[in-house]
């Protein structure tokens, strides 16, 4: 028996289940090793007996938390896709502006009739087994994991900061030209996709680990005269519901 797929999106641009059919040939390798049973953005829903179930979205809404848990109860694996799920991701803006602020803002004298709440990752509700950061998700890596998980393999996430892969690319540091990056902090796995292109990184993968924050706290301080609450100030556009906490 196929293992049945599922694929499911919340508050989101639904750009993560987007790159999923954009594997257009590669999608077809998957396609033949498992069945397919609910995908919002492909086809009509065939079955709620889920074994991996994939999110893209944040929870932004009362009607999002039920879907969620709705979900949540269908799925043996229950997988977070791209930085607004993992992260609450840019939907969480919204969140410093107040409730009382941002609705009436979007919706005018109409907010009563469209309920909106602080945007929040979906593992503030329910229990996630897996994430896929990154907005939108990294392509390889949801091959890389769905290869693991049929293959029965354990699945890791890079442990290294997106540096690592910029100084590989050969890149001069943004430091260098006095723009706050948030590379030293934030999980590579995006090949530092952002300042290879000139742009710093707005650390949409999330945190790597305590150690790079520790590590940024002084390498940036000794190197550029930069504080890590400097740093920590620029994380805005992903950066809530993460803890930068230093221990
Ligand atoms: S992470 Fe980015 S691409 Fe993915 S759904 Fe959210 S906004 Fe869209
Ligand atoms: S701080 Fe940014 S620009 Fe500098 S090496 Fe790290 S990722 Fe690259
Ligand atoms: S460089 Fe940073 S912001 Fe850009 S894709 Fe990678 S993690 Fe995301």
């Amino acid at each position: 028996m196929k293992p049945k797929v599922a694929i499911f999106s919340l508050t989101s641009c639904e750009g993560c289940s987007l790159a999923i059919l954009e594997l257009e040939d590669r999608l077809l390798d998957i396609l033949g090793a498992v069945e397919i049973v609910n995908f919002r953005e492909g086809m009509t829903p065939r079955s709620w007996d889920i074994d991996l179930g994939f999110v893209d979205g944040a929870v932004s809404t009362p009607e999002d938390e039920k879907e969620l848990l709705t979900i949540r109860e269908h799925c043996k694996v229950l997988v977070a896709i791209g930085a607004c799920a993992c992260l609450g991701g840019i939907n969480t803006l919204k969140n410093p502006q107040g409730k009382d602020s941002y609705a009436p803002y979007v919706y005018g004298d109409q907010a009563k009739w469209f309920p909106t709440t602080d945007a929040k990752p979906i593992s503030a509700v329910v229990d996630v087994d897996y994430q896929l950061p990154g907005c939108p998700m990294v392509k390889e890596e949801f091959l890389r994991f769905v290869q693991c998980i049929l293959a029965g393999r354990t699945f890791r996430l890079p442990e290294t900061a997106v540096c690592v892969e910029c100084k590989k690319n050969g890149n001069l540091c943004l430091y260098e030209k006095g723009v706050v990056c948030l590379g030293p902090i934030t999980r590579a796995g995006c090949e530092a996709i952002c300042p290879t292109y000139g742009s710093k990184c707005e650390a949409c993968r999330g945190i790597v680990s305590e150690d790079a924050l520790k590590a940024a706290n002084i390498n940036l301080q000794e190197q550029y005269d930069v504080s890590l609450e400097d740093v920590l100030a620029d994380l805005r556009l992903f950066g809530a519901h993460q803890d930068t906490t230093l221990p």
